[in-house]
């Protein structure tokens, strides 16, 4: 028998918990014998002292057992889901989860939405009329069978020992912790009951990590805690200084993910997609090119599919914003050398894209669609953005933040890297 006190001054004087310990504080946070502020305390002794490996596999397994897990066995498919660490125009989950499930996967996409500068997947999905996003463990199930891809909000049975800390992290300084990040990403992937998981870890300024070395340690964490917990883990590294593809927002971002299935994709999206998938499909042990699923329209009809299945209407007009002005004009003629994420996800989010706090509304039409992208020939005064908006009093902040955003070169630049950065393991 231990309590709370004792496992935090144990932590705070670097020293290590014992998995009873860590069970025995998880099942008395649960019944609220310990505090807030004693768990508090407690995220920020492991912030600064961290966690051993084994401390972080048992502390991981009890926010799984805080809740329940989903059942996929039913499931007749290979089940393999992604989950990226968040970025602006991140619209991957929409064109890669019809791909995977159009080469044979079973993708059991639970999303979250957006907080900050970074969008979120349920946003973007319900500016589609008529798409739900709440829908039970039975009928999540039911459209994974029937389409081979939902993607919906994790259910607050899943993990909820996380809610509560992460709930905890956000205001007490206790969110940047690799153990706790890994944990509280893997504890819910882990109870959705996939087999397969591949990360996308973005990396860059506007990612939630900026510097490439703790991305790879952060990537390393979670596909170790995968693995231990029999879910068949990489992760890829990928870059996050500029926007993917061109818009940033929730119907925009809809928009530019069908042109993607149809097709017409922006390369670094493109490059993004298609890397995730063939890491996806060779986990789930599938064999098909998942280049050729989107070339024949395959990938698009799984996602006409979900949308129909989850309540939407593929062919429905999406919102469009009411106000809409360009901005940003190129500083002098060259090539555009950069196009900042962070500033370009911060203008989406105060256009009405994202939310302040978690309960807020977002817009649906509001959002960014960059003109230019890094590399491409500009002439001065030419404007590198548009803005949207259905609130024309947002347009100055948006703008405010938007000073600075983009460099120009008066050289040709060396080719672009690829937004790929690596692979782990
Ligand atoms: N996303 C999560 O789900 N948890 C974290 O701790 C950070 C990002």
């Amino acid at each position: 028998m231990t309590d709370a006190v004792t496992l935090i001054t144990t932590k705070r004087d670097g020293g290590h918990l014992s998995d009873d310990d860590i069970r025995w504080l998880f099942d008395a946070y649960a019944r609220r014998e310990v505090a807030d502020e004693q768990m508090s305390a407690l995220l920020m002794a492991i912030y600064f002292q961290g966690l051993d490996g084994r401390e972080l596999r048992t502390w991981t397994a009890a926010m799984i057992d805080s809740g329940e897990r989903l059942d996929l066995t039913s499931l007749t498919r290979p089940t393999v889901d992604k989950h990226s660490t968040g970025g602006v125009g991140d619209k991957v989950s929409l064109i890669l989860a019809p791909l995977v499930a159009s080469c044979g996967g079973a993708v059991p996409q639970l999303s979250g939405r957006g907080l900050g500068h970074t969008g979120g997947t349920l946003d973007k999905l319900e500016s589609i009329p008529g798409f739900r996003t709440a829908l039970s463990p039975a009928e999540t199930i039911a459209v994974l069978a029937r389409v081979g891809c939902v993607i919906c909000a994790a259910g607050s049975g899943l993990a909820p020992a996380d809610r509560r800390l992460y709930a905890l992290r956000d205001v007490t300084g206790t969110v940047e912790s690799i153990p706790l990040i890994a944990s509280s990403i893997m504890s819910k992937k882990i109870a959705e009951g996939t087999s397969a998981l591949v990360l996308d870890v973005k990396v860059g300024s506007g990612a939630f990590m900026t510097d490439l070395d703790r991305a790879r340690e952060l990537a390393r964490t979670m596909v170790a805690l995968g693995e231990e917990h029999n879910v068949r883990t990489t992760a890829v590294l990928t870059r996050m200084d500029t926007p993917l593809g061109r818009a940033a927002g929730n119907a925009v971002e809809v928009e530019e993910s069908v042109q993607a299935l149809q097709g017409h994709g922006p390369a670094d999206l493109m490059e993004v997609t298609l890397a995730l998938a063939a890491q996806m499909l060779a986990l789930a042990g599938l064999d098909a090119d998942p280049a050729a699923a989107i070339a024949d329209g395959r990938a698009l009809a799984a996602y006409r599919d979900m949308v129909r299945a989850q309540g939407g209407d593929p062919d429905a007009p999406l919102p469009q914003a009411q106000y809409v002005q360009t901005a940003l004009p190129a500083i002098a003629d060259g090539w555009l050398r950069r196009l900042d994420a962070l500033a370009v996800g911060t203008a989406a989010w105060r256009l009405g894209a994202g939310r302040a706090r978690k309960e807020d509304p977002v817009s649906a039409a509001a959002g960014v669609i960059c003109l230019a992208k890094p590399g491409d020939r500009v002439t001065k005064g030419q404007p590198l953005l548009e803005l949207r908006a259905d609130d024309p009093g947002k347009m100055a902040a948006a703008l405010a933040v938007l000073d600075g955003a983009a460099t120009v070169s008066d050289q040709p630049l060396p080719p672009l890297p690829s937004p790929v950065i690596e692979q782990i393991p």
